[in-house]
């Protein structure tokens, strides 16, 4: 037993204060330490069903580290048959971009959705493009959420490299129809230009599907692995909007199929399903599908759902951002594209979510979404989390459960 002599007493109230002092100041010190950790890295730390191969994301910053990296998901995805990236694009803004790597030949698809997504698309090829070198380039449209990162902009310390710059381009594909004559399709015009003048060869997707003027339908890009564009009628015929101006692009791996029909809507499509049963037999059910025109209610047409018969389906879009429609059913992705791709897979994921339109803060919903094939067999992995749609907690707030998901 201790004695404590009333003398004592003062010392010992003034060690008993400096102790709770030490111990508030270490906790003070510790606390944002570890709540940081669980912020940034935390999802992203946890095992081997998702890759790390995005979660950059945040508050518009751009850019950022979303490069591919070097864990076992990349290299299962550098060493995998052929892999299909639907790619965060570094802001609150829907667009697309979407990396296809077979082997040593790489591809691109769109490079959206604003100028500053340059940087987010390139810091994540750089993840897997070892030689500088794309292969294939193809841009699907005039818009802007399609085209703004493939040119150059700004200046001084403002300067922004776009793909074009980045990279030696080898073949790109374009449309052969547009009516813009926006500033930006100005733009992309003057850099494809100036890549061609540097030797890359450019094709419009009527010269491919005609195999004229040097270019080919099909391009073989792997082992029994095709990039084959695909005849829409509005590549020689006047559309009523942009979107159906679209390139539409295949992939033929094996027996499987990817198709990619950038924003095309309704018309476009409902003649892209005609044409190819009247000339080829019909469109083959689809291992993949990008979700059209990043999940609006005028793309995915029961028409072009029905002969595709889509497994997979991956979208390109800020699920809930109010850019386009304060009416939230029609915000991407739609009720209506929903209850008609229901009918079909419950197999959606969708890169980006946006928390707080117009402020600038988004974070990954899916993130980098990675469909990847290895010995003909087909997984998902993504940046963020493998949540089917469905399942995310944007879904069950702001979406009706069709009855086919329930
Ligand atoms: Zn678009």
């Amino acid at each position: 037993m201790i004695k404590i002599r009333k003398s004592d007493l003062p010392t010992l109230v003034a060690l008993l204060c400096i102790l709770v002092i030490v111990t508030v100041g270490v906790c003070i010190w510790l606390i944002p330490r570890n709540g940081g950790k669980n912020d940034g890295g935390g999802d992203k730390n946890n095992g081997t069903e998702t890759v790390d191969n995005g979660g950059d994301s945040g508050n518009g910053s751009g850019g950022g580290d979303n490069g591919g990296g070097k864990n076992n998901d990349a290299e299962i995805i550098q060493n995998g048959d052929l892999s299909v990236h639907f790619l965060e694009l570094g802001n609150k803004y829907t667009g697309d971009s979407v990396y296809i790597k077979s082997g040593d030949v790489d591809i691109l698809i769109d490079a959206g959705s604003k100028n500053s997504s340059a940087p987010a698309i390139i810091s994540y090829l750089d993840g897997y493009i070892e030689d500088g070198i794309l292969e294939y380039v193809v841009a699907t449209h005039a818009h802007e959420d399609h085209i703004a990162g493939f040119f150059s902009s700004g200046s001084g310390a403002k300067r922004i490299a776009g793909i074009f710059e980045t990279y030696e381009v080898k073949t790109i594909i374009d449309f052969p129809r547009t009516e813009s004559a926006s500033k930006t399709y100005q733009n992309y015009v003057a850099a494809r230009d100036e890549e061609v003048a540097a030797g890359a060869r450019h094709y419009t997707a009527l010269d491919c599907f005609k195999n004229q003027n040097g270019a080919s339908r099909k391009y073989e890009i792997g082992d029994g692995i095709e990039l084959e564009i695909l005849y829409n009628y509005y590549y020689d015929h006047d559309a009523s909007n942009e979107n159906d101006y679209s390139v539409v692009v295949m992939i033929n791996y094996g027996e499987n199929r990817y198709l990619f029909t950038g924003d095309l809507e309704k018309s476009g499509e409902d003649k892209l399903v005609d044409y190819y049963a009247q000339n080829f037999g019909g469109l083959k059910k689809c291992v993949l599908y990008k979700g059209g025109h990043h999940g609006s209610s005028t793309s995915s047409n029961e028409k072009l759902l029905s002969a595709i018969r889509p497994e997979y389906v991956c979208i390109c879009t800020c699920a809930g951002s109010g850019e386009y429609t304060e009416t939230v059913p029609n915000q991407f992705p739609t009720q209506a594209f929903i209850d008609r791709i229901s009918l079909y897979t419950a197999k959606v994921y969708v890169t980006t979510l946006v928390t707080d339109y117009p402020s600038n803060k988004f974070e990954p919903m899916n993130g980098n979404i990675v469909f990847l094939a290895v010995n003909g067999a087909f997984s998902v992995v993504c940046g963020n989390n493998d949540t089917p749609l469905k399942d995310t907690d944007w879904f069950l707030q702001y979406r009706i459960t069709p009855p086919a998901w329930k």
